[in-house]
């Protein structure tokens, strides 16, 4: 697919990767069981980025309940050489037209 740039699209799902918005808080239901487990996805998660990175990849990571259609805009960008060297996640997009 993206041969000529080497880039790594990641969808993480909000539950087992902590998103702030939708992961498990301290103190909920199940905190004292899932959240170390979280927090070894998360580890993970940002281990393969340093991987990826350190071999050349851009890496690009969005939440699952990030708008479709604002990270194929945000995909669309990188592949054309924009955002370089920047976390998806910390690139903020205008929304709307
Ligand atoms: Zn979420």
């Amino acid at each position: 697919m993206f041969t000529r740039r080497q880039l790594a699209v990641f969808i993480d799902g909000c539950y087992w990767h902590g998103c702030p918005e939708h992961g498990v808080r301290d103190g909920g239901a199940n905190a004292g069981y899932w959240g170390p487990k979280i927090a070894r996805n998360r580890e993970r998660d940002l281990e393969h980025t340093a991987l990826l990175e350190s071999a050349g990849w851009r890496v690009l990571r969005f939440w699952e309940h990030e708008q479709p259609a604002a990270i194929a805009a945000t995909v669309a960008a990188a592949v054309m050489g924009g955002a370089a060297g920047r976390s998806a996640r910390d690139v903020r997009q205008p929304t709307g037209e």
